[in-house]
């Protein structure tokens, strides 16, 4: 189920992975994307960030779940994350 709760907690965790991002690459602007490498919105270890342009983040994702068969949806997929995790 999404809640509100989780929204805004992914929203302010890409926030916060943007700041730290143009903190190390001060080029960086908001129209920047800043993808997670492993499609968790929360891990937000520079290891796990990788800037990109809206449409090639775009490209990225579509491509990836094509193959993949996952959802554009970020919380979707977060959700599946969360899922997995907790099956372990
Ligand atoms: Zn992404």
């Amino acid at each position: 189920m999404r809640t509100p709760k989780q929204s805004s907690i992914i929203k302010y965790s890409r926030e916060k992975a943007h700041k730290l991002m143009k903190t190390l690459n001060p080029e960086i602007t908001q129209k920047d994307i800043i993808h997670h490498k492993d499609e968790n919105p929360l891990n937000n270890s520079v290891d796990n960030l990788e800037v990109m342009t809206n449409s090639k983040h775009l490209k990225f994702h579509n491509n990836v779940c094509k193959r993949w068969g996952v959802s554009k949806d970020p919380l979707k997929r977060l959700e599946k994350l969360l899922t997995d995790f907790n099956n372990h």
